[in-house]
């Protein structure tokens, strides 16, 4: 029996891709290296609370197109990711916002007062650069919300989540964390956000309903040389350095590693996200994962609860490969390959890995509903 597509990785792209093909009537099989489906929004049942096993997924986007496809699959819950900074035990609310600027400084209480405080604090930052442009993260931290809020909230997290100095990262990193003289802790801008109700393996498990899938199956274990034999088209979600046997040498990634574990109590930390934003704690955050599906006094109807510490790890082979490195030699050599994969005949490289790209869930699902047409 041959099939229109193999599809290797049941992630989002792979699984999003799946259903639309069967949609349009072709045949597909889906093949997974892991024991389980659904690449890393899969979650995994302990104490009755869906445990995100390779780090917390918040579903969030503007574009109403991918909202109402994955709607029409699962109907979402009212999650808002509102993250709480611990400093030293000093508890803030994320992203920058009115809330952040009074718990900072007790004399602040109106958008006005916040606005001159951290203009204040941001002249000697800007006066600094003598006109030219921030350089590296510090600097456009600096420039952005001052010394008091870089100095807490963002040189020791993120020294910890890059594992090098702010004078050493891109200016890029931070210019897309919010700075609000409003009273609003919800991190995300985007017009739809929550998480699918029952957890992220129903959304997956609706996406490949019907659709033949393997697991435990390594592509190039199993169909590397083969793979014409059994489809017309191959779908590849893995990364793209592997596929081309690392010819040009192996991409650099960021991993996170987890230390999970219940707790004997009904409600740990009273929030899905706590970030640590200091040296004090190794890890840069603690999530409690009952918060993203449990409200108000449901939280108690679990008598447990599960956490995570999260610690950033550098990318040695056989970890999981997270976050691209956006350096001057990764993102060339990335580019080689992608030059090298538009020439493989009949074979779509799609989702993070393939195309060493950092996406959100929303933007995979866009482009896989796009490449599947
Ligand atoms: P993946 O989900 O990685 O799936 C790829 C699959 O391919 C995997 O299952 C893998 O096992 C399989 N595979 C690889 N190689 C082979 C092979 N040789 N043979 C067989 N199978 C193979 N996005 C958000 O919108 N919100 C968030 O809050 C958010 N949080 C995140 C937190 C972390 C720690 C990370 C890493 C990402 C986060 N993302 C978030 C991004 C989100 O995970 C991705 O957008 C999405 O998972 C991408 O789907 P994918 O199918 O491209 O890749
Ligand atoms: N960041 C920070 N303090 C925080 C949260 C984030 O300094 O409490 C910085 C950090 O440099 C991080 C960047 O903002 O890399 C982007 O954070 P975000 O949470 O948006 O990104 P993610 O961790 O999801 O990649």
């Amino acid at each position: 029996m041959k099939y229109d597509y193999l599809i290797v990785g049941s992630g989002l792209f792979g699984a999003t891709f799946a259903y639309r093909a069967k949609q349009a009537g072709k045949k597909c099989l889906v093949i997974d290296k892991r024991p389980q489906l659904g690449g890393n929004v899969y979650c995994e049942d302990t104490e009755g609370i869906h445990v995100h096993k390779y780090g917390a997924h918040i579903f969030h986007t503007s574009n109403k197109e991918v909202w109402d496809f994955v709607n029409s699959l699962v109907p979402f819950n009212r999650y808002t990711n509102c993250p709480v900074a611990n400093y030293k035990s000093e508890l803030y609310n994320l992203p920058f916002n009115m809330n952040t600027f009074c718990q900072m400084w007790s004399d602040v209480r109106t958008p006005d007062e916040a606005k001159a405080r951290i203009e204040e604090q941001r002249r000697e930052a800007v006066e600094a650069l003598h006109g030219r442009e921030p350089q590296n993260l510090e600097e456009q931290a600096l420039c952005l919300v001052g010394k008091d809020i870089y100095e807490k909230l963002i040189k020791e997290y993120t020294e910890k989540q890059w594992g090098r100095d702010c004078k050493e990262l891109p200016a890029f990193i931070i210019k897309r964390l919010p700075v609000r003289f409003i009273f609003d802790n919800n991190y995300f801008n985007d017009l739809y956000q929550g998480i699918p109700i029952g957890g992220y393996n129903k959304l997956i498990e609706k996406l490949l309903e019907g659709i033949e899938t393997k697991t435990d199956c390594d592509f190039f274990a199993e169909y590397k040389d083969s793979w014409r034999e059994v489809a017309d088209k191959l779908v590849y979600t893995g990364p793209i350095d592997e596929y081309f046997g690392y010819r040009l040498g192996r991409l650099d990634w960021r991993t996170v590693s987890f230390k999970t574990r219940i707790e004997d109590t009904p409600n740990y930390q009273g929030n899905a996200v706590i970030n640590y934003t200091s040296h004090e704690k190794p890890y840069t955050r603690v999530i409690e994962h009952k918060h993203f599906e449990l409200f108000g006094e449901e939280v108690y109807k679990c008598p447990k609860t599960v956490v995570s510490e999260e610690y950033s790890t550098e990318y040695k082979p056989g970890m999981e490969p997270y976050y691209p490195v956006n350096d001057e030699r990764n993102n060339a050599l990335a580019e080689q390959y992608r030059e090298m994969a538009k020439k493989e005949k009949d074979v779509i490289f799609g989702g993070r890995l393939a195309e060493y790209k950092y996406y959100d869930m929303a933007p995979v699902i866009e482009k896989a509903i796009k490449l599947s047409l």
